[in-house]
């Protein structure tokens, strides 16, 4: 059997997403997830082959799930194809400008960013350490989401807090979604029929988790996320970025905690937050179009600060040659498209609504008219970003 595929661990804190892959033709051979790892829920479930299953693992922990996905890829006659692993590392900080063969130094690296990404990074080094141990003859990639920003000028990414904090404990801009702004770019430039290391792209991720970014001839030259993923656009669950005196603010009339204030602009915040109904924008759709104010109120608010940021990151790309939307809600939502473009008609955004309506569901293409800025859809794929680099890196 040819060693052909490359084997995808995405280790959060109590999840393990994973997938088979080859990174020649992004054939997706086997996909998965853990979820609610250490609990009595405990469970994965896995499709291959188009058959979706699913298994209790009661209190299973990243370990017990690792032993649950050598048995998988026995069964799927998949273990004998795999020929590396590629990790998603959510922050390398300053120090991981690439994706890297993972050493002991590697390890040490990502260790010394468990500051900057503590409920990250810890897990990232559960994954790596315990696929170590399961496939010690294979190498081991990192791919680090923050890599593809360090690109970002000093003026871009400096905030305006006393340079010490910066010095001394790398209190900066880093940047997320990197995986996802390297594919689309590259993807949109292709599309274009542009060269890459001549393009101006502004993309707009809008997942769960939401970031926009500036890539000027295949470099990030800004992006909304900054420190960690709250800054920025307003998200599922997250505020985006607000006045910092928000925290004294709710301290002193609520007596909240720093916890509970992170808490609660984490997890309470955003889409869900304002419309008082969830985070999901398929439900807050379908709300507002019903007559619910707030959650029609929370779709104002997304794609009014969704606009802000894109046309603010204009002016770190000086020039465009298209904006592309991707994520869950960028690559269904043609509601969320077309309301974005319209606050952005300055820079002469004019939609088609028959391509606009037509573009969701993992098809791709230009969604506004021939005489208009171009804006387009382009699928993400970060898993087949983290397979390629892995394939690249153990050759
Ligand atoms: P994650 O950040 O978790 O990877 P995804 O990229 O999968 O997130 O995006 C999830 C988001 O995409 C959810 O808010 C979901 O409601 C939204 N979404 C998915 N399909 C649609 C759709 N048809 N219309 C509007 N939003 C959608």
């Amino acid at each position: 059997m040819s060693k052909e595929n490359i084997l995808i661990i995405n280790c959060g804190s109590s999840s393990l997403k994973f997938s088979v892959i080859n990174p020649r033709d992004g054939d997706e051979k086997i996909s998965g997830v853990a979820e609610r790892l250490s609990t009595p829920e405990a469970s994965v479930r896995w499709t291959f082959q188009g058959n979706k299953k699913m298994a209790e693992i009661p209190s299973a922990n990243h370990f017990k799930v690792f032993s649950k996905l050598m048995d998988l890829l026995g069964e799927t006659c998949l273990f004998d194809t795999i020929e590396g692993i590629g990790h998603r590392v959510v922050h390398g900080g300053e120090t991981f400008k690439e994706s890297c063969v993972i050493t002991d130094d590697v390890i040490q690296g990502i260790e010394a960013c468990i500051h900057l990404a503590p409920l990250h990074n810890p897990a990232h080094l559960i994954g790596i350490r315990t696929a170590i141990e399961y496939f010690p003859s294979l190498k081991q990639i990192a791919v680090f989401d923050t890599s593809f920003h360090q690109t970002m000028p000093e003026h871009a990414y400096i905030y305006a807090v006393p340079y010490e904090y910066y010095e001394e404990h790398g209190l900066r801009r880093y940047g997320m979604h990197g995986t996802s702004y390297r594919y689309v770019s590259a993807k949109a430039a292709e599309m274009l029929g542009l060269e890459l290391s001549d393009s101006a792209i502004l993309v707009a991720h809008l997942g769960n988790g939401a970031s926009a970014a500036a890539v000027l001839n295949g470099e990030s030259v800004d992006t909304t996320m900054g420190l960690t993923p709250l800054e920025g656009l307003v998200m599922g669950t997250r505020s985006g970025s607000l006045d910092p005196n928000v925290f004294s603010f709710l301290n002193k009339t609520y007596g909240y905690t720093l916890e509970e204030i992170t808490d609660i602009l984490h997890k309470q915040s955003g889409l869900l937050g304002i419309s008082g109904l969830q985070n999901d924008c398929r439900v807050i759709e379908k709300a507002a179009a019903e007559g619910n104010r707030r959650a029609q109120l929370a779709l104002d608010v997304f794609c009014y600060v969704l606009a802000k940021h894109l046309a603010g990151l204009f002016v770190a790309l000086g020039r465009i040659d298209a904006l592309v939307f991707t994520g869950g809600i960028g690559e269904n939502s043609g509601l969320i498209r077309k309301k974005v473009l319209a606050l952005m008609g300055v820079f002469d955004f004019y939609i088609s609504d028959e391509l606009n309506e037509k573009l969701r569901f993992g098809n791709e293409g230009v969604i506004t008219s021939t005489d208009s800025t171009v804006a387009m859809v382009i699928a993400t794929n970060e898993e087949l970003m983290i397979a390629q680099d892995t394939a690249v890196l153990i050759s």
